[in-house]
């Protein structure tokens, strides 16, 4: 794929656009919103499909995965509540969208993929347009155990159940935004680590995301 990266009036304009979408769907998060309106998403993209980064869909990106729908990205950040200087594990960078979305907001990024070519892609990519989380090829589903423990996990692949591991992982006080689910339709979930092994969950609305495949998944 055949990447450029010019941010140019249309683009700008079609960013702009999409945020204002974003926050009539219900994303009230202003640090959201901003973040959301700086980063170019279509960097992610060909310039064969520009005209499709601003829509708020989600779009292929190979190996039969996909750059999640900005409405979801928008609301799983959300949830998040990042405040700056957290550390944050994203497991499933795929085309590292989300990943520059939360360093835009100030966090520190460990971020982990389990297909070599979009991980490829991401080192990259990402660190030449100026973003440089820490980039891990593998099985998220285990967690990135020596970086533990994380203010914040966010994943971004539907899972049948919350892995342990990823608890174990959080500091006390930490969240952890996943969709869990089966392959068809997801609930997002958090929960929240009040003390060790004592935890806070609330489920919300329904999803569809590409499957977390691993040890601790599908
Ligand atoms: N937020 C990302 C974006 O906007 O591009 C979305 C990524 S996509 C919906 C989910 C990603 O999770 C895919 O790239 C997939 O390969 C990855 N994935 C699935 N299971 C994984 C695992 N066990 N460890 C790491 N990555 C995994």
């Amino acid at each position: 794929m055949a990447y450029k990266f010019v941010d140019n009036y249309r683009e700008k304009g079609a960013r702009k656009r999409l945020v204002d979408l974003l926050q009539k769907k219900g994303i009230e998060d202003e640090h959201v919103l901003l973040a959301m309106g700086k980063v170019p998403r279509h960097y992610f993209f060909d310039e064969t499909f520009w005209s499709q980064a601003y829509k708020d869909i989600a779009f292929p990106i190979g190996e039969g995965q996909t750059i999640s729908q900005p409405y979801t990205v928008a609301y799983q950040t959300q949830l998040l509540h990042i405040r700056k200087g957290d550390k944050v594990l994203e497991i499933g960078t795929g085309s590292g969208y989300q990943t520059c979305v939360l360093l835009e907001l100030g966090a520190e990024v460990y971020t982990i993929e389990r297909q070599e070519k979009l991980f490829e892609r991401t080192v990259q990519v990402l660190p030449y347009m100026g973003y440089k989380p820490n980039f891990y090829l593998g099985d998220g589903s285990r967690g990135i155990e020596n970086h533990a423990p994380y203010d914040k996990i966010i994943v971004t692949a539907g899972a049948p159940t919350v892995p342990d591991v990823l608890l174990r992982q959080l500091k006390i006080g930490g969240l952890l935004v996943i969709p869990v689910g089966n392959e068809q339709e997801q609930k997002m979930v958090t929960i929240l680590k009040v003390a060790e092994n004592d935890y806070e969950k609330v489920v919300l609305d329904t999803f569809r995301f590409v499957p977390l495949v691993g040890d601790k998944a599908w």
